[in-house]
């Protein structure tokens, strides 16, 4: 089967679950909506996700240093960035019976798609009726709704003291402009790029990972001379599908959308949507976009500390343009969830496996002895023990050895090592790779050395 055919939104929810991926956030007091928790393997699996980032982004390249600002800022950041005054969602609500709250631009989209599909052209007909997804019932009339998380710092809570949990990770780069300016000697094009919590109250949060309030950012702000933004914007789109596809998403499951000039944020003059399929449809992954200089040049107008770059060589003085590759580190692993989940029917049985790029699975390699005696127990954990200092691996000799591999290709590992009779006469193991089922025999010193080189190359 197909991976996304086989993949639906309950079955990832029930093998994150049942294998320890991801939990419902504080289940014992009943669940708070929407929020979850990482378990070991949904760490080592979200962590690999950054670090695959961060070696694309920073390590294989010279342009893009690295940042880790605070959440909380300086109010007057979010006065600057726009947020106070414009990061709203149009919130309607059921006058009907269910009183559920819907984003109306959402229900405006689908609405739109909808009646697309049966044919009329855009601008054809009666304004479209918006009406409950849930029970048909009327809907009250749009109110903006800010969906920053408000706090206060220090101990009284009045009004000076509100501050906010950052609503994207973007805003802590661009206050640092200047340091990195300074201290890191870069000069345009250069990046900063950042991972970190970002906090929305979002009015319809779903989808199990895909949009929570609390969630992971990977962004970068690459600052460019105006005249090469649309040049950088391209470098950067390619390099992120690229990105995906390197670390095994199916190419027909991913598409770049270009926004529509009635979807263009007031500062952005082209963005460009990372769209994957997800099992409720084509959704975005992460979102490109040419931000101009509107950025710096708000920060510089409200702090009134100068945000520009001057050229020594030619004596220019310019506010660079942005181009900013903004992504969610747990969107993207539910996306490499999705894409990798597969079911299959091996000799009459079925198995369920995430094919999962072996850089990505939480764990690389497990080692197995077959039976529990005969010297077989010690020695696959002496090899277990030399391998988990190269690589992360696993060591299991609890249950049949057919249940062991199941729970191993379940969770995604790639390759999985059986000490058996024989290895207790030739010092040799078999090596069983998840995809193919093939089982080849090795000795064991050539082992770790051909693990990593499988890995170098995944
Ligand atoms: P959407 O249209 O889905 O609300 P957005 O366009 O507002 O997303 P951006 O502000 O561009 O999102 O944020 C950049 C990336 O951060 C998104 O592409 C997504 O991967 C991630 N992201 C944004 N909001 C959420 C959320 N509520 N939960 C999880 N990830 C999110």
């Amino acid at each position: 089967m197909a991976p996304t055919e086989a993949a639906s939104m309950d079955k990832i929810v029930a093998l994150c679950k049942r294998r320890g991926f991801v939990f419902q956030s504080s289940e014992i007091y009943g669940g708070l909506a929407s929020t979850y928790d990482y378990g070991h393997y949904g760490v080592l699996l979200k962590s690999n996700v950054k670090a695959e980032w961060w070696r694309a982004v920073v390590q294989e390249r010279d342009d893009v240093v690295a940042l880790d600002a605070a959440i909380l800022m300086h109010p007057r950041t979010w006065e600057a960035s726009g947020h106070l005054e414009g990061f709203t969602d149009p919130l309607v609500q059921c006058l009907g019976k269910c009183k559920k709250r819907w984003r109306e631009d959402h229900l405006r989209e689908a609405a739109i798609t909808a009646v697309g599909a049966e044919g009329p052209g855009e601008g054809d007909g009666p304004p479209l009726e918006l009406r409950c997804p849930e029970c048909g019932g009327e809907l009250s009339e749009p109110r903006q709704f800010n969906l920053m998380f408000e706090t206060h710092m220090g101990p009284v809570a009045d009004e000076g003291s509100v501050v906010y949990l950052r609503p994207e990770t973007a805003q802590g780069i661009f206050v640092n402009f200047k340091n990195v300016l300074q201290f890191a000697r870069k000069k345009p094009p250069f990046g900063i790029a950042q991972v970190g919590k970002a906090f929305r109250n979002e009015i319809t949060p779903g989808n199990f990972i895909f949009r929570t309030r609390e969630f992971e950012q990977m962004e970068i702000e690459y600052f460019v001379p105006p005249d090469d933004a649309p040049k950088w914007h391209m470098h950067w789109m390619e390099e992120r599908m690229g990105w995906y596809e390197r670390l095994g998403i199916r190419p027909d499951g991913l598409r770049l959308r270009e926004h529509g000039p009635e979807e263009l944020s007031h500062y952005s003059s082209a963005t460009s949507d990372i769209e994957y399929q997800f099992p409720m449809g084509w959704s975005e992954l992460e979102g490109i976009a040419n931000r101009g200089d509107f950025d710096l040049t708000q920060h510089q107008n409200v702090s009134a500390e100068k945000l520009d770059y001057v050229d020594t060589a030619t004596g220019e003085r310019y506010v660079p343009y942005v181009i900013e590759p903004s992504a969610g580190a747990d969107r993207a692993m539910l996306a490499f969830l999705v894409d990798a989940y597969d079911e299959e029917e091996v000799e009459g049985r079925r198995r369920t496996l995430l094919r999962l790029n072996p850089r990505l699975a939480p764990v690389k390699v497990a080692v197995l002895p077959l039976v529990n005696r005969e010297g077989m127990p010690e020695l696959a954990r002496d090899l277990y023990e030399d391998l988990r200092g190269r690589m992360p691996a696993e060591y299991d000799a609890g249950g049949s050895i057919g249940k062991r591999y199941r729970r191993q290709d379940e969770i995604g590992t790639p390759w999985g090592v059986t000490v058996d009779g024989q290895t207790l006469e030739d010092n040799t193991v078999t090596l069983r790779d998840r995809d193919t089922l093939d089982q080849t025999r090795i000795a064991i010193e050539e082992l770790a050395p051909e693990l990593e080189r499988r890995l170098a190359v995944a």
